[in-house]
């Protein structure tokens, strides 16, 4: 396998303490509660993780990760406590003066009667993983009352699945088909589909176990930076490989990597962003040293679980660690603050028009853009599931300006509720990070799904506009008059993608 891009490196190499070294559960914001909110650091040998390794495969990374734990003293000096998604509540420890950083709330304490096996299994799973399968162990029927209705939903969530391909597929309404399991459904069906687990000789249940693990690690409170989120990106993605240029170009591997990264992209978020993590001293922003510290979060957790997986375990060593290496390439390419460098380069291949889908690094290159266009694409999707997903982003945003208000840092560019609305916050995305990036993607891949995104963000964007106008007392009716977004097939809403242009 040919990598020809520049791979991060790990900032950390350092010894790692016996305690940390004697537990699988490493790094995680699930797990982070029983971390920083430990009173006592002796319990950080008691905590679960989303990151794990083989105690006996010590050069493994994530054991280098695992060196930050040393500078858990400093976790205790910076610490906000999230509560919920419903508001955030100061804890103070004791007589410290400082702040107590946690990222979730354990619900449960460990329980001294459960069995050995039972708290083993326990262990090798993220407190998240563990709070759903405990109730598999102990029979208790999910709390979903929508459970009774699994088998009909299953054949509505089937019925869907026959438009994966559309871009009117409705995300929302499938995640509540397939009973919150959209990610797991999805993702397992596009491998089903591209005939990858006989190609690359996958495992069935590792990789059942890999998906439901990944959906498991993203935060479910998060309004946006959630399993849904992850679900819709994946769902784009299979619309970019679906286009002419890409899907007779793309290698099989090209489309394993592309759907991985899709679905991981931003695992274990932690509803926050990176500047938040660095004004209070998180350790994962000096374990990235500041750089694209999410995305390399998000990329070793999905490495972390390929590992526990052992998806790839039958594969050459050399072939896994490619793999993970390009992922990792991928995931880090969705940091939004190297837009420019990225949209830079790919406006100068194609005013050279030099790119060549035979070159195994263009082919990359290709897919790092479509991964970052799927990521953003909530504003050239219909209106309807578009509106949703900036009012779910926004309420993420003013979440993280509330804890900032209430531990007096300054509040984040967009984060201050009383400074801006959801509508001002669309239209300055979309007009300074989503055209600019579309229109270039629509100059790679000049199809009628790339037209149909470019007109649904006119007008979304129209749309926005008009209720701002409202809003100033000006009401504007005809807001989205002027924009035009072409018929998504011959009838009426779906285009049929992928198709040749006529
Ligand atoms: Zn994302």
């Amino acid at each position: 396998m040919e990598v020809c891009y520049q791979l991060p490196v790990l900032p950390l190499d350092r010894p790692v303490p016996k305690h940390v070294l004697s537990r699988r559960g490493a790094i995680s914001f699930s797990s982070s509660s029983s971390l920083f909110g430990a009173p006592d650091p002796r319990q950080l040998s008691q905590r679960r993780g989303a990151i794990s390794y083989d105690s006996s495969d010590q050069t493994a990374l994530y054991i280098r990760m695992l060196g930050a734990c040393v500078i858990f003293k400093q976790l205790f000096s910076r610490d906000v406590r999230v509560r919920s998604r419903a508001g955030f509540e100061p804890e103070r420890r004791g007589s410290h003066p400082y702040l107590c950083v946690d990222f979730r709330i354990l619900h449960s304490k460990p329980d001294p009667t459960a069995s050995t096996s039972s708290r083993r299994v326990r262990r090798l799973l993220s407190f998240q993983r563990y709070l759903s399968s405990s109730r598999l162990f102990r029979g208790v029927p999910p709390r979903n009352p929508l459970h009774i209705l699994d088998d009909d939903y299953t054949g509505q969530a089937k019925c869907m699945l026959e438009k994966i391909g559309s871009w009117n597929f409705n995300i929302f309404l499938f995640d509540r088909l397939t009973n919150g399991n959209s990610l797991v459904t999805l993702t397992f069906h596009l491998f089903n589909h591209y005939g990858l687990i006989e190609l690359f000789r996958l495992d069935m249940v590792k990789l059942r176990r890999f998906l439901v693990m990944i959906q498991e690690d993203y935060h479910s409170r998060n309004p946006y930076h959630n399993a849904v989120h992850a679900a819709d990106v994946t769902q784009a993605m299979y619309c970019y490989l679906q286009e002419p240029k890409l899907s007779k170009s793309l290698t099989s591997c090209d489309i394993l990597l592309g759907l991985l990264a899709a679905a991981t992209h931003d695992l274990d978020h932690p509803g926050v962003n990176e500047p938040f993590l660095i004004k209070t001293n998180h350790y994962l922003a000096a374990l990235y040293k500041n750089t694209s510290v999410l995305e390399n979060h998000h990329w070793r957790s999905a490495v972390g679980l390929l590992r526990e997986s052992g998806l790839f375990s039958h594969l050459p060593a050399e072939d896994g660690l490619n793999m993970e290496r390009q992922l990792g390439s991928l995931i880090l390419a969705t940091d939004i603050s190297r837009q420019n460098e990225y949209l830079s380069k790919f406006r100068e291949h194609l005013d050279n028009e030099d790119l060549c889908l035979a070159n195994a690094c263009h082919r990359h290159f290709v897919l790092q853009m479509a991964l970052k266009c799927a990521d953003i694409c909530n504003p050239c999707r219909p209106w309807e599931l578009s509106k949703q997903w900036s009012e779910k982003v926004t309420e993420e945003f003013f979440h993280q300006g509330d804890i900032e208000k209430r531990y007096k840092l300054e509040v984040s560019p967009l984060c201050d509720s009383q400074a801006n609305t959801i509508g001002n916050i669309q239209i300055g995305f979309m007009t300074y990070v989503v055209e600019p990036l579309f229109a270039e993607w629509a100059r790679f891949s000049d199809t009628r799904l790339s037209r149909t995104m470019l007109g649904h963000l006119g007008l979304n964007k129209a749309s926005w506009s008009g209720m701002l106008q409202e809003l100033a007392g000006g009401a504007d009716d005809g807001a989205q008059e002027g924009a035009e977004v072409p018929a998504e097939d011959g009838n009426s809403k779906a285009l049929p993608q992928g198709s040749k242009e006529s």
